[in-house]
């Protein structure tokens, strides 16, 4: 059989079962051999039915009798007797009438399920059994789990895989052999036949291992493909000229860090090139990043050319034409800042298109609808991406048709992702790293707190609020979940009004239309609201100096960088901060936590966070849920490495990817979702 045939060429697939397949996405042979599976149970080990132990087990044993019964409507029980030399044990199905009729008596059968003791009665649970056999599929061996759907169980997707093994054993080598063979991968039909059928713990080992290599080199390949292809591109030369930078430096009402002056100087340099610079600034929240953005697009303003800010919402995007404005004022240039978004009414943003065009605004600060406005803006020489937001090859090409150049881009973000990720995930970036903070700051403080100790919380805090100050109360979901514990922003918004009676309190939350939001956040920001009932939607960014207190709700549920962010928050306006970690019940608080509450490090609790939770934590935290890796793990840094290795070598061996076609394909595919920055 072919590997692209339809999957019902497959004996055994009728039109039933292949919509169910269908609803899978699987539609070919190639599809479901492409159909990894989720995890596994191990039932290699045959046992003696005296050897056995609760738990998984496997036995090989003669089925003496079989025999099924409703015990009462909607309940029908098998029970069947399985003997081997040591003894004989019950098995028992539920809801499965045809298993009677489907046992062999006198027959040997594999058996794998559950042993486990049953109203006082061991027996092993819904098992599966096949009689013995060199070969076995379900049972007496590693067998995988793949995710379900109704009608369409593993047990059928592995009879079904069974079938085409022959097929599995065609697939062609996908990587280069050399790559092969200089880290010792598993061939790749091996690797595949492998997985679905597990020979032993080793192999299915080494089968993980060449299938995780192959994943993160196609990731990895397709970002630097990317970045070359980015690299060839012509970009306006802005020159680093010292007067300017000098000019704009002592306009500031502090000293820059020694690492926003290296930071600064790496995105000179970049720019001065003829080809666009693609650059990740990673700093802490606090680091100050948003005024090495603005001297980056001072320089250019000088020479001419228009720099465009992205910022993830509409309140951040406000903020930042504020903050940019209180930056150029004692240059003379706060009225060339502009905002464009969403709810600005249509006259408005005419005028500010009119004003970009003739270069009265040179700073443009908007939302993602700025990226379509700005394929407007002639003189675009800088793009500032705050927050991972999503600006890709594609955009770019966009802006090059109007202007023939390609812009320079600097995306910020204060997702401190470890070095090992950032190097697969951002290969195509260069990256700054803000590791200093300026000085002066003080550290927030942070406690855990369990729910008894609420009124306690509530007496420490009021004192603070009676003395000006606010309070972010930030949940992890907006509506109560009957599921989920969590405490919603409607439960918070009630509890907050009931203790703290005489302040007003107000809630925000992703739902809500982007006028309403706006208006709630600019009461508070004025301080007329005194506590801000809130989903994460004020996560990054968000400038409120007067605000002291962050109160988290339920903060096992969230990851260890999103709650250091939503900490950086409160303790930025030269008032002390106070971050309060709120558990759901009163189990004690995780390792995580705990890390929270000790460290103020946002690099130290990534790291810690990709150890204790794996990448997913950090990826959460990035939203931009692009690249879903379905085997690789991410935190196996020494994988990551020699993939990393490996695409180098690859570009540098000049090899054309025409060759391979599988990979080309593949990797064509993910050159469209890999562009972070
Ligand atoms: P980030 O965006 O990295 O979280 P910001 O750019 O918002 O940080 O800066 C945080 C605060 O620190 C701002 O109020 C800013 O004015 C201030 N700041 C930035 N750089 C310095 C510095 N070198 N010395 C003192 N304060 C600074
Ligand atoms: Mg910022």
């Amino acid at each position: 059989m072919e590997l692209n045939a339809d999957i019902t060429d497959v004996k055994g697939v009728g039109p039933a079962l292949a919509k169910k397949f269908a609803q899978l996405g699987i539609k070919t042979c190639h599809d479901l051999i492409d159909y990894y599976p989720r995890r596994y149970d191990d039932y290699s080990e045959v046992v003696s039915i005296s050897q056995m132990q609760q738990g998984a087990v496997t036995i090989a044993a003669v089925i003496d009798s079989a025999k099924g019964r409703y015990v009462r409507r909607g309940l029908h029980i098998t029970e069947a007797v399985a003997r081997d030399a040591t003894g004989s044990v019950k098995l028992t199905w539920f809801n499965q009438p045809y298993r009677a009729g489907a046992l062999k008596i006198g027959s040997t059968y594999f058996i794998s399920g559950q042993f486990d003791v049953h109203a006082g009665r061991p027996s092993i649970m819904n098992p599966s059994t096949e009689l013995e056999q060199a070969f076995p599929v379900n049972t007496a061996r590693i067998v995988p789990i793949y995710r379900e759907t109704k009608g369409l169980t593993s047990l059928q997707i592995r009879k079904v895989l069974r079938e085409i093994v022959p097929t599995i054993r065609t697939s062609p080598e996908e990587l280069p052999q050399w790559i092969v063979d200089r880290y010792q991968l598993m061939h790749y039909a091996d690797a595949l036949e492998q997985l679905h059928f597990p020979a032993s713990t080793e192999q299915l080992r080494e089968a993980r291992r060449r299938l995780s290599f192959q994943e993160v080199f196609e990731l990895i390949l397709a970002s630097l493909l990317n970045k070359y292809e980015i690299e060839r591109e012509p970009a306006p030369e802005i020159t680093f000229d010292a007067a300017i930078a000098k000019e704009f430096v002592s306009s500031l009402p502090y000293e820059l860090t020694n690492a926003q002056r290296a930071t600064a100087w790496q995105i000179f340099q970049d720019m001065q090139r003829p080809h666009p610079m693609n650059r990740l600034v990673e700093g802490d929240v606090g680091s100050g990043k948003t005024v090495v953005a603005a001297l980056a697009a001072h320089m250019a303003a000088k020479q001419g050319y228009t720099t465009a800010l992205m910022a993830p919402t509409e309140i951040l995007a406000r903020q930042h034409a504020e903050t940019l404005q209180e930056i150029l004022r004692p240059l003379g240039r706060a009225d060339e800042v502009g905002l464009l978004v969403g709810s600005l009414p249509k006259a408005a943003k005419e005028r500010v298109h009119e004003a970009l065009r003739d270069q009265r605004i040179t700073l443009i600060v908007g939302t993602h609808a700025l990226i379509q406005d700005a394929v407007a803006i002639e003189h675009l020489g800088l793009v500032v991406v705050d927050e991972q937001h999503r600006f890709g090859v594609e955009q770019r090409k966009e802006l090059q048709r109007k202007s023939g150049l390609v812009p320079h881009v600097l995306s910020l973000t204060a997702t401190p992702i470890p070095r090992s990720l950032a190097l697969t995930l951002y290969g195509e970036l260069d990256v700054s790293i803000l590791d200093t903070k300026p000085p002066g700051r003080q550290p927030v403080v942070t406690k855990i707190c369990s729910p008894n100790s609420r009124p306690q919380l509530y007496a420490d805090i009021e004192p603070e609020l009676r003395a000006g100050r606010q309070m972010f109360v930030v949940c992890p979901l907006i509506e109560d979940s009957s599921q989920l514990k969590a405490t919603s922003v409607q439960a918070a918004y009630k509890e907050m009004s009931r203790a703290f009676p005489g302040y007003t309190v107000e809630l925000l939350h992703g739902k809500m239309s982007a006028e309403d939001k706006q208006a709630v956040m600019q009461r508070f920001a004025s301080g007329e609201t005194t506590i801000l009932v809130s989903t994460t939607v004020i996560e990054v960014g968000v400038d409120v100096p007067n605000a002291s207190i962050m109160l988290l709700e339920s903060a096992e549920r969230f990851g260890l960088a999103q709650a250091h962010q939503l900490r950086g928050r409160v303790g930025r306006g030269g008032h002390k901060g106070y971050c309060y970690l709120m558990l759901s019940d009163s189990n004690p608080p995780s390792k995580r936590l705990r890390a929270l509450e000790t460290s103020n490090d946002g690099f130290r609790l990534a790291e810690l966070d990709l150890e204790l939770r794996g990448p997913g934590a950090i990826y959460g935290s990035m939203q931009h849920g692009a690249i879903d890796l379905r085997i690789a793990s991410l935190g196996d840094t020494r994988l990551l490495a020699q993939a990393r290795e490996a695409a180098d070598a690859y570009i540098d061996s000049g090899e054309k990817l025409v060759h391979y076609k599988q990979l080309a394909e593949r990797i064509a595919r993910l050159r469209k979702v890999t562009n972070l920055n």
